[in-house]
């Protein structure tokens, strides 16, 4: 009996693997700083602190969590 799976992500993965991801911005966390969704696979990755691109872990998130709601305190200078 062969099972069939065609999910829709391996077939996505292959053109990631052979193309390299077509990543789009999913957040902005700061002027130099955004989180990236890949557009075919749904990986994530963001921007850090030294310049290249890690993999977005739960870790990560939450440290530009913390980054982000800093950074929208301190630009935010408009009054309501
Ligand atoms: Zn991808």
């Amino acid at each position: 009996m062969e099972k069939h799976s065609t999910s829709p992500f391996s077939l996505l993965s292959i053109i990631c693997a052979t193309f390299g991801h077509d990543y789009v911005v999913s957040r902005k966390v700061t002027d130099h700083i955004n989180e990236y969704t890949c557009s075919h696979c749904g990986k994530e990755v963001a921007d850090n602190m030294q310049g290249s691109v890690e993999i977005l872990t739960l870790k990560i998130r939450n440290a530009n969590n913390a980054l982000a709601s800093f950074y929208a305190k301190k630009t935010q200078k408009i009054p309501a």
